[in-house]
């Protein structure tokens, strides 16, 4: 049985691929760093439905954890095939206002979190010259949102490290490829005003917030085999926000 990692699988993009996934027959371990009870329940759901998977709890910026993380995985399952970079935040804050301690959580989930899982679970992966990192990206990376500076910036870093992991990786047989979802209707777009919530949804031509199965799709398709010449690659996924 194939495994896949979901890092921040307690909720939102991530319990999605993370059922997805269990529903596509992979092993899943749901990845979480304090919300405990919500990634319980999604391994419930995943088991009620047939499917099998373990919970991980480690904070994605702590190297340490991540490391337990990983060999925690390798005791368990033997391996690891797919690893979902998910776990992200957001904190929406201008210029102006920023403070260190937005910018350094940013950067140390967000950028940080993403190099020591693709790294640590590369280092798996390659013996078996075989494996898929998906890095979860966001159309902020590309399209200008006021207030997003640290959070795009963070976005564009991981679109940035998946084409060159990618060439990197290519010769273990290791593809990377990133998703840029444009709004996806989880907790993170739930936080927003209402009133920019509306401006958002005017800005979407396809008239409709995403949701995190839509998200969950994509991911289940570039795990299959369908696309096993793709690497390097951000899709983007936004009901055409960025045209
Ligand atoms: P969400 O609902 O806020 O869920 C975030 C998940 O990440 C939770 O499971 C959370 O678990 C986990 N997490 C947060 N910090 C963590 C850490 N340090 N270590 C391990 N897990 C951690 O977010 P979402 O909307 O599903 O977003 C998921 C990803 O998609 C993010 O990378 C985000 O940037 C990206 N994205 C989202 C949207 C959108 O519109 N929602 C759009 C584009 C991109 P705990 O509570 O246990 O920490």
């Amino acid at each position: 049985m194939k495994v896949a990692v979901i890092t921040g699988a307690s909720r939102g993009i991530g319990r999605a691929c993370a059922e997805r996934l269990a529903a596509d027959g992979y092993a899943v371990v749901i990845n979480y760093s304090r919300s405990e009870s919500q990634a319980l329940e999604v391994l419930r759901s995943i088991l009620d439905n047939g499917g099998t998977g373990m919970l991980c709890r480690a904070d994605v910026s702590d190297l340490k954890a991540v490391q337990n993380m990983i060999r925690k995985v390798m005791n368990t399952y033997g391996q690891i095939d797919v690893l979902v970079n998910n776990a992200g935040i957001v904190r929406d804050e201008y210029l102006f206002m920023l403070n260190e301690e937005t910018l350094n959580r940013c950067m140390d989930i967000n950028v940080k979190g993403y190099f020591y899982c693709a790294q640590q679970a590369a280092l798996k992966m390659f013996r078996k010259k075989e494996g898929l990192i998906i890095n979860m990206s966001s159309v902020s990376a590309g399209t200008a949102i006021a207030g997003q500076s640290v959070y795009s910036a963070t976005k564009g870093a991981v679109n940035s490290m998946t084409r060159t992991m990618a060439k990197e990786l290519a010769p273990y047989g290791i593809r990377v490829n990133a998703v840029a979802p444009g709004f996806i209707k989880t907790e993170m777009i739930d936080s927003i005003p209402d009133e920019k919530r509306d401006e958002y949804l005017n800005s979407i031509p396809l008239g409709r917030f995403g949701t995190a199965e839509d998200v969950a799709n994509m991911v289940s398709m570039l795990c299959s085999d369908s696309c096993s010449y793709m690497t390097g690659q951000t899709i983007v996924l936004d009901g055409g926000l960025s045209l």
